[in-house]
């Protein structure tokens, strides 16, 4: 009995404990709880680092020579300095993280605004949606 009560709290959390903010609202009684869906977002990051974004740039030779959104890897991205980069799924403006040792975090991208219909944010809700200020 306590325990299916306690997989109903956890349901009802859904947004909770993936989104930080939201989750000052939890009662003191289910602290537990909201730690272990801490834990679980934490790996659920991890798993959807943004290693790949999209930058401007000049592609192709010829006629076939053209201006675009291409894909670049963060660790190129970081050697470019002033370029603009986006999500490659939400189009969102992304900043780029170098890698560090402590800490252990590879070179990735981070949204300047979340977007809760990204995989890759840290409070995805499950169904992808254009991020609201999307780069065009
Ligand atoms: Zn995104």
């Amino acid at each position: 009995m306590r325990e299916s009560y306690l997989e109903d709290s956890i349901e009802l959390d859904g947004s909770i404990g993936t989104c930080g903010k939201d989750g000052q609202s939890v009662p003191v009684g289910m602290l537990t709880i909201k730690l272990d869906r801490m834990t679980v977002g934490g790996t659920e990051r991890a798993t959807a680092r943004m290693i790949q974004v999209e930058v401007r740039k000049w592609s192709g030779t010829g006629v076939d020579r053209s201006f675009g959104w291409q894909p670049v890897s963060v660790n190129d991205g970081l050697r470019l300095r002033d370029e603009t980069f986006r999500c490659p799924e939400c189009f969102g403006k992304v900043r780029l993280m170098s890698a560090s040792v402590d800490p252990p975090m590879a070179a990735h991208g981070e949204h300047f605004r979340r977007n809760k219909g990204c995989s890759f944010g840290d409070c995805f809700d499950g169904a992808k949606r254009i991020h609201p200020s999307a780069l065009k």
